[in-house]
């Protein structure tokens, strides 16, 4: 759960675990990442000039700041770097939905932290030694998503496959003959396995938790979808939500409800008026906009995603009283449109 990875973000820096604590701990990030890029990134040097104050004391300020958008990245992602081109040990590329890249790049210690955030979740949701966990995603280089999630899930001890066969009926027969406890997949493949599995599963026992991540591929997990990946596998379903721009980190379900919990000691999440740019309070329903207060190497402050999603206030059945939740909407219908049409809302 995030809880606990918030929890022992505040706990090693000393601070109580409270909703009070985590503002002004968030606050705190949001003025360092404010002063860390016009320091040094050349893109938030000029992007910042005259209007950002020295010091944010509040969040309003921060809400003042003008945004950044997908072209300034494809622009310039060079401009975005706070550190030398050396200290890069990885950059990822997001091709955007009229095929253009983005450039996100991050130093080894930037990917051991994301590491570590999502070896605490997989600890949370009970993986220890003695689970077997499969990882569902399609073959990446080093570094890549299914190597930073096996690399987490090692951290907890588990037996960990990488199921990348490019034929979705051998990932059907890898995943029944492991047997895995834990699987882990990109929320596509999920879906298409989920529909597949209804004329394979035989006799075999459900795994205990199934993991769809969305957001570094451009497919949304429906409504639709999550009841299929639910009836298909009986299992506990922990969403997982994160963008490449982001870190890949931005929020995990809990199992108990469809709303996520925010990493909010890792990204700051605001709605906002799609139109007029203006901040949403908690429950109203506009664009997400995030910020990587944790980056190093490219951060990126006040992201239009594209997304359009609702935060709310903390308090969840599964006893978390700190996180805000986030949940991403979508107005995809049909399985057509789930598969062949990524996203209805792009407003620039
Ligand atoms: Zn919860």
């Amino acid at each position: 759960m995030i809880s606990s990875w918030v929890a022992s973000t505040l706990r090693s820096r000393d601070l109580p675990v409270s909703r009070e604590a985590l503002d002004s701990y968030v606050l705190d990030k949001l003025g360092g990442i404010v002063s860390y890029t016009r320091q040094f990134s050349n893109f938030y040097k000029e992007h910042f000039k005259d209007v950002a104050p020295s010091k944010i004391e509040n969040f309003m300020e921060f809400k003042a700041l003008p945004f950044t958008c997908s072209e300034d990245i494809i622009a310039k992602p060079n401009w975005f770097l706070c550190v030398s081109q050396s200290e890069i040990l990885r950059s990822y590329v997001v091709e955007t939905l009229d095929e253009r890249l983005k450039q996100i790049s991050f130093t080894q210690g930037e990917l051991e932290h994301i590491i570590d955030a999502v070896g605490n979740f997989f600890q949370s949701i009970g993986v220890s030694p003695s689970t077997k966990v499969a990882i569902v995603f399609p073959q990446e280089y080093l570094w890549g998503v299914p190597d930073l999630l096996s690399r987490a899930a090692k951290q907890c001890g588990a037996d960990t496959t990488l199921v990348d066969q490019n034929d979705l009926d051998q990932q059907m027969s890898a995943i029944l003959s492991l047997k895995p406890d834990v699987i882990v997949g990109s929320a596509q493949q999920m879906f298409f396995l989920s529909a597949l599995l209804e004329d394979n599963r035989g006799s075999q026992t459900p795994p205990k938790a199934i993991v769809p991540c969305h957001g570094c591929v451009p497919y949304l997990f429906t409504e639709k979808a999550r009841r299929l990946v639910r009836k298909a596998w009986g299992a506990d379903l922990y969403e997982h939500f994160g963008i490449t721009e982001m870190g890949f980190n931005v929020a995990v379900g809990c199992g108990k409800e469809d709303w996520l919990h925010l990493n909010e000691v890792d990204v700051y999440a605001e709605t906002i008026d799609p139109q007029s740019g203006d901040p949403l309070n908690l429950g109203e329903r506009g664009e997400l906009v995030l910020t990587n207060i944790a980056a190093k190497g490219m951060p990126i402050i006040r992201y239009r995603t594209g997304y359009l999603a609702e935060i709310i206030k903390p308090e969840c059945s599964c006893g978390d009283v700190i996180t805000k939740r986030l949940k991403i909407f979508s107005s995809l219908e049909s399985d057509e449109d789930l598969l062949n049409r990524p996203l209805v809302f792009r407003p620039f």
